[in-house]
């Protein structure tokens, strides 16, 4: 990683000036968990020209940098980040009559499902009430675990995906086909190279509006029933890897440590693989939770438990 100046930092605000970015800036509101310190530097590039060229800004000013999506799959330090956070509004989508869809990496999931129902495209509805952006979506291959009996399955985004346009490490601009990202579970090779995804190629299939629409009400419904609401517990989803076949939300449990709290930081009483802020929530309390349950847990029953979400920034 590249250290930061003041010098660096100055000269990066000035070549990103057409992006109007602004200093500090408190990235709490930008997540999901609503937890967070300031960005030295933020801006919203609203293209993928945009986009790579505040990556290459970064990159040869040698400032460090975060790209941010929904911040649905982070926890941001409460000292916040030194450098530059891009948080990506990309959004153009081009449709074709057959089924492909092209489409920056900036657009928000829910945005596109309902566009592509409303056009009767099949592939993207089975993600509803999932936050996040494209990128973030490939980044971390978005899956959804079909909850009707009848098409009991996991689904991951890879199931849609054609291509996508990177902006490489090395600062080369290519269409990737699948083989390049390697998609796993929670996994792609965008965890393990610095390439930034700028736009994405979905193949999506004709299917009826309606039964596109029970898909979505069957999974919203079960997602509700199950996991606390974003809209009055702010979190960043499961918080711990999963344990094939053990569930690292049951073995929270059974340390009885559902409702749990560290300051505002609790553990869900309705899902106990889920951190919740209760409104005033720090970064250090997320962690000091996370690490009681690791503890807890490796003593009770030897598993160790893996945060699935990244940690951003300063603590
Ligand atoms: C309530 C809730 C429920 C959830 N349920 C699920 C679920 O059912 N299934 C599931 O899979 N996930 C789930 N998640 C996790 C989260 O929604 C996904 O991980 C999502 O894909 C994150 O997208 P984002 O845009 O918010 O990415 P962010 O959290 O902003 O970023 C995550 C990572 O992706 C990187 N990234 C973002 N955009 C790009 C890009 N364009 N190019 C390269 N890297 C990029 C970031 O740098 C960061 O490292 C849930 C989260 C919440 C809060």
């Amino acid at each position: 990683m590249s250290t930061l100046t003041p010098t660096a930092l100055t000269a990066l605000a000035a070549r990103l000036q057409s992006l109007q970015p602004k200093s500090d800036v408190v990235l709490a509101p930008y997540t999901t968990f609503r937890i967070g310190g300031p960005a030295d530097l933020f801006c919203e590039p609203s293209s993928t020209n945009e986009l790579a060229s505040a990556v290459l800004a970064a990159r040869e000013l040698e400032v460090p940098y975060f790209v941010l999506g929904l911040g649905a799959n982070i926890l941001v330090g409460d000292r916040g980040f030194r450098g530059l956070v891009i948080r990506n509004v990309t959004s153009h989508e081009r449709w074709s009559d057959d089924g492909k869809l092209w489409v920056e990496s900036g657009a928000v999931m829910r945005n596109l499902i309902a566009e592509s129902v409303r056009r009767g495209w099949s592939g993207l509805e089975h993600f509803v009430g999932i936050p996040s952006t494209v990128g973030g979506a490939i980044w971390q291959n978005l899956h959804f675990l079909s909850p009707a009996p009848e098409r009991e399955r996991t689904v991951f985004i890879a199931e849609v995906f054609d291509s996508c346009e990177i902006l490489s490490a090395e600062g080369t601009r290519e269409t990737v086909d699948s083989d390049y990202v390697h998609f796993g579970y929670d996994d792609t090779v965008f965890h393990h190279r610095a390439d930034i995804v700028l736009a994405v190629n979905f193949a999506l299939t004709k299917a009826d509006s309606n039964a596109m629409y029970r898909v979505m009400q069957e999974n919203l419904s079960w997602r509700g029933a199950r996991h606390p609401w974003l809209e009055i517990n702010p979190s960043a989803g499961s918080i711990f890897k999963k344990i094939e076949g053990v569930g690292a939300g049951r073995l929270i449990d059974q340390c009885g440590m559902k409702g749990f709290r560290v300051g505002d930081a609790q553990i869900s009483h309705i899902h106990a693989n889920i951190v919740i802020n209760l409104g005033h929530a720090t970064a250090r309390d997320v962690r000091e939770l996370i690490a009681t349950a690791q503890r807890q847990v490796e003593e009770k029953f030897g598993h160790k438990l893996e945060p699935e979400i990244g940690f951003v920034g300063e603590f």
